[in-house]
């Protein structure tokens, strides 16, 4: 492999090097993904799941018995009382406006408590009643509290920010593409803990995606009414082709099934085509998959950091999520590291990623993404505004030596474009 680099022979020593150093946390890592396959297990013993589970229903898809089944292990695995796992959640935007939809009524309000919430969720929240069918425009209002200069919650703000409109909490578990911290589940429980001392007749909602599986426990374990995620990131472990999910207390999710079908079928119907025996069995690879991906993040982390560059987070930093961020320093290095990613993609590897104009984003984009599922995060890409401080976001791998290959090729794509020297190792 490293012969076929420009510069393969100092790569190879720099890379040995950080394998020996990462172990104690790689290790850690494949503790946790043992952990959780343990609990895929026997949440799947209990439930039964059986060959026929695997096959799926048509048409209305009444007493889907694999469905019906596969949401009472996820139930389980999130420690809830219900789950709604479906293909027809059409991504992790989808399956969070439905449970918005679902719980609030005109007249209440939502509030963030995590800072701004992930850029697709804008057009859901809405500004004015424009006929769009946002939730402004139903006359639910909406504020956000903005995190402190340190990330964490500005409490003070949130407490003058209550009214008797208020019923929803909004908190976002991963840091997104934003440059602030990921909330961890015991961060997540003491939150929740003081919304609840303030105003125990708040529910609180939970924005899952890129957090499954990475730590022992998930949000509806830290007492979150309700939360949401998507089948094509942690839990659909690779295998899901599409669809979302949403877990936590019954009232809540059977409202949030209304509002995804119709109100008198909500959870009872929906046809899940040939799906299950992907679901089934994503699900069971999810928390080994999952441990792949981070410990990809770790390398990548250690490996960066070694050669001068910030990275969040940090190798050795707790995480709670699978996204990891390199600040390359310059436009050049940013464009030759996503080049270097696409190239080493299972699919498309012969495309040539260019930055460019992105609804929704002020500056130009570079996006790496080679994937089998169009768009799923779980498998390796990479990508990033083209602004200072030219920071790639890298997320996802569905197996660790790949997303090796891949960030050595970016590395190799850095130094024979010229954006990085490896000779004389300087802080960027
Ligand atoms: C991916 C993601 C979403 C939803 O994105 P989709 O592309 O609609 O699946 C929402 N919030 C966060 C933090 C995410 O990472």
């Amino acid at each position: 492999m490293y012969k076929h680099l420009s510069h393969g022979f100092r790569i190879k020593q720099i890379v040995t090097e950080i394998e020996q150093k990462i172990v104690p946390v790689i290790r850690k890592i494949e503790e946790q993904a043992e952990y959780g396959q343990w609990k895929v297990l026997d949440f799947f013993r209990k439930h039964g799941v059986s060959e026929h589970h695997l096959q799926s229903s048509t048409g209305y898809g009444y007493d889907d018995l694999g469905r019906d089944t596969l949401e009472k292990v996820f139930a389980d695995l999130f420690g809830a009382e219900m789950a709604l796992v479906r293909p027809n959640i059409i991504s992790g935007t989808h399956a969070i406006a439905a449970c918005l939809y679902g719980i609030l009524r005109p007249g209440d309000e939502l509030i963030y408590l995590t800072g701004k919430p992930y850029d697709t969720l804008q057009q859901v929240i809405g500004s004015g009643q424009d006929g769009s069918g946002s939730l402004a425009d139903y006359n639910i209002s909406y504020q956000e509290v903005p995190l402190t200069p340190e990330g964490s919650i500005n409490w003070p703000r949130f407490e003058q920010a209550l009214t008797h409109r208020t019923r929803l909490i909004g908190i976002q578990r991963s840091r997104g593409y934003s440059a602030r911290p990921s909330f961890t589940i015991s961060q997540i429980k003491e939150i929740i803990n003081h919304i609840r001392a303030i105003r125990p007749d708040l529910l609180v909602f939970v924005d899952n995606c890129y957090g499954e599986f990475v730590e022992a426990e998930e949000p509806t374990h830290a007492g979150a009414d309700i939360i949401a995620g998507s089948l094509i990131k942690n839990p659909g472990g690779g295998l899901a082709k599409s669809g979302g999910y949403i877990t936590g207390k019954a009232k809540w999710v059977k409202r949030a099934a209304s509002r995804l079908v119709a109100p008198g079928i909500g959870l009872e119907g929906g046809a899940t085509y040939g799906y299950l025996r992907d679901f089934f069995q994503g699900l069971f690879l999810a928390p080994h998959v999952v441990g792949e991906a981070l410990k990809g993040a770790v390398f990548t982390s250690a490996l960066l950091e070694e050669l001068g560059f910030d990275t969040s987070p940090g190798w050795q930093e707790k995480r709670t999520d699978i996204i990891q961020q390199i600040h390359l320093g310059s436009p050049e290095r940013l464009v030759a590291f996503c080049q270097g990613i696409q190239s080493a993609s299972p699919v498309d590897a012969h495309i040539s990623p260019v930055p460019a104009a992105m609804p929704g984003y002020e500056d130009p984009v570079i996006m790496a993404a080679g994937t089998f599922v169009q768009g799923a995060s779980i498998e390796l890409s990479a990508d990033g505004p083209i602004r200072p401080p030219y920071i790639a976001y890298l997320q996802g791998g569905l197996t660790y030596s790949h997303v090796k290959i891949a960030v050595i090729q970016a590395l190799d794509q850095m130094i024979s474009t010229g954006s990085l020297s490896i000779t004389t190792p300087e802080k960027h």
